[in-house]
């Protein structure tokens, strides 16, 4: 038996498009949701899909044999539940590929000790084991590099002071309390974005290139980086050390040190060692203790173009509705940073995803709508894979020039703020999808997700999607570990995954693309944004500058 209840809310009737019953009310399905949270919390296999995806193939950089083989993994998996059209979908060209192969860090001088880090993403091997002497190169400045020119021939160079630990007392692990739900639920003045996590107790920072502003410029970091990289290269410099951004306690945070992009300078050899072996090591120097440090690292960089694939699979729709060629979309990101096994960033969202459509397949729901998973690669470098995909399905955001597909998109839902469970979800100033969630997420009060907000979030997928006007969302989730411990961390592993937040995560968002699939209109859409030409990058404005100025020499 099948029951539909409605929820009548003030606001339905405001929302001419976002009242899906002709009473003005969301219909929710009880019964359905009643079997999905019995599925959810009874027979769940997310722990399970999250083991293969950290454990046996972490961590999954794009282009590394981890992520092949877990999108393979995937593939398998899906066509086992009998989903059909499981397929990886290529995108490119992503660029130079980077995976380690072997990572030793030791101590030798003044006492022996194993040191805790792992290789920089995009930086070479030390061929073979390179022992040395280390030298403290703070290089922050063009003047820096005037200072320590001819200096750093074959040295191992630690590129930051000494940054001591503080003491920290608060718990690694939070909540979201009823308070800041509260604040999150009214809407800003104006419009920021929400910060996606909360915020990470982190050292004071060396400024991320000289003239940062407070805002992040990609460009000219990545300017920067190429300067720093080609000074340290053009130096000799063996290897280069850094401590980890967090405040440590064995646990390291590191970006890296080169770029997937060709025309990117390659970097030395590059290790991210713990903040307390870093400031041993920083400290010895300063007070003319000889130190000898040994490296053994081997990463494989293939220096050329390669591609990338997202995975996709599908529920078809079906019955007699006429909607099996609209869509409902769900997803989160398959690729990880280096250093752990990517388990909160973002296996916990793919194991997640995987659950839901399993739970819907396993059920037979009837689902009007195809219900389609993706499982994005490149996320880590730019929504890169999620980008791509849209532009090839939907819409060129350059242009904004509509793809058929575009109008048969109802909505895109995704999972990526760590192991959290989820607490509510962000509108994305898309006002008319209120008495939509407050509709569907009800019956979940229970289970602490009830906020709604019309705040906006950044930082993944989603994103890609509300670019070109579709309706694309992401969930409000606890920060629980993801900025103290996890998130871009050689400790994001297996053991920091919450199975009941993950339970959670699975029978809600089940119910959610499950509501989605079945409801009678597709999902209220905010009103399709202006093209968007991409910036050309300097090089190319300096070039054409060039070319124009030989043109007008010329003639
Ligand atoms: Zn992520």
């Amino acid at each position: 038996m099948r029951t539909f209840i409605c929820a009548v809310f003030l606001a339905a009737g405001l929302s001419a498009q976002g009242g899906g019953g002709h009473d003005g009310g969301e219909k929710v399905d009880l019964y359905t949701i009643n079997r999905i949270r019995n599925e959810a919390f009874q027979n769940s296999k997310v722990m399970e899909n999250a083991f293969y995806l950290t454990d046996v193939y972490g961590p999954r950089l794009t282009g590394s044999p981890g992520i092949q083989a877990a999108a393979e993994w995937a593939v398998r998996r899906f066509d086992e539940w009998g989903l059909s059209n499981a397929k990886l979908e290529k995108w490119g060209p992503f660029g130079r590929t980077w995976y380690c192969v072997r990572f030793a860090a030791h101590m030798k001088e003044p006492q022996y000790s194993p040191l805790i880090g792992f290789a920089r993403p995009w930086s070479p091997g030390t061929n073979g084991t390179l022992t040395g002497d280390p030298v403290l190169a703070p290089i922050h400045t063009e003047a820096d590099m005037e200072k320590f020119k001819g200096k750093l021939k074959g040295k191992i160079v630690l590129l930051e002071n000494a940054r001591p630990s503080p003491l920290i007392t608060a718990g690694l692990a939070r909540r979201l309390t009823n308070e800041e739900l509260a604040a999150e639920a009214l809407a800003p003045d104006p419009s920021p974005e929400s910060p996606f996590f909360a915020p990470i107790p982190r050292l004071p920072q060396p400024l991320p290139y000289p003239g940062y502003t407070g805002k992040e410029d990609h460009e000219a970091a990545r300017k920067w980086r190429n300067k720093v990289n080609r000074f340290l290269r053009e130096e000799g410099v063996a290897l280069t050390l850094i401590p980890g951004y967090g405040t440590d306690g064995g646990t390291v945070f590191a970006t890296a040190a080169g770029s997937r992009e060709l025309r990117d300078e390659v970097p030395p050899p590059a290790v991210a060692l713990t903040l307390e072996h870093y400031d041993r090591i920083a400290r010895l120097i300063e007070k003319k203790t000889p130190v000898t440090l040994q490296f053994d690292i081997e990463n494989r960089m293939e220096n050329e173009e390669k591609d990338s694939f997202n995975v996709t699979a599908e529920i078809p729709g079906a019955g007699k509705t006429g909607k099996k060629d609209e869509v409902v979309m769900l997803g989160a990101h398959l690729d990880s940073w280096t250093g752990g096994t990517g388990a909160t960033d973002n296996a916990a969202g793919c194991a997640v995803t995987m659950e839901v459509i399993r739970i819907l397949k396993t059920l037979k729901v009837d689902l009007p709508r195809t219900v389609r998973i993706a499982l994005w690669t490149g996320e880590e470098q730019g929504l890169l894979g999620s980008k791509a995909y849209v532009k090839e399905h939907f819409a060129d955001r350059e242009t904004m020039a509509l793809k058929p597909e575009h109008a048969r998109l109802s909505g895109y839902f995704n999972l990526d703020n760590g192991t959290g469970k989820i607490r509510g979800v962000y509108l994305q100033d898309n006002d008319m999808m209120r008495p939509v969630f407050e509709a569907w997420l009800a019956p979940f009060k229970d289970l602490g997700a009830s906020t709604i907000t019309i705040r906006k979030t950044g930082g993944t997928d989603h994103l890609s999607f509300d670019a070109v006007g579709l309706p694309g969302f992401q969930f409000i989730q606890d920060p629980v570990e993801y900025g103290t411990r996890t998130h871009h961390s050689n400790m994001d592993l297996y053991d920091r995954l919450q199975q009941p937040d993950l339970m959670q995560a699975a029978a809600i968002m089940a119910s959610v693309v499950y509501h989605a699939a079945t409801r009678d209109q597709m999902l209220p859409r905010k009103e399709l944004p202006k093209p968007e030409p991409k910036k050309k990058p300097e090089e190319e404005k300096e070039k054409e500058k060039q070319e124009k100025a030989s043109v007008v020499a010329g003639h």
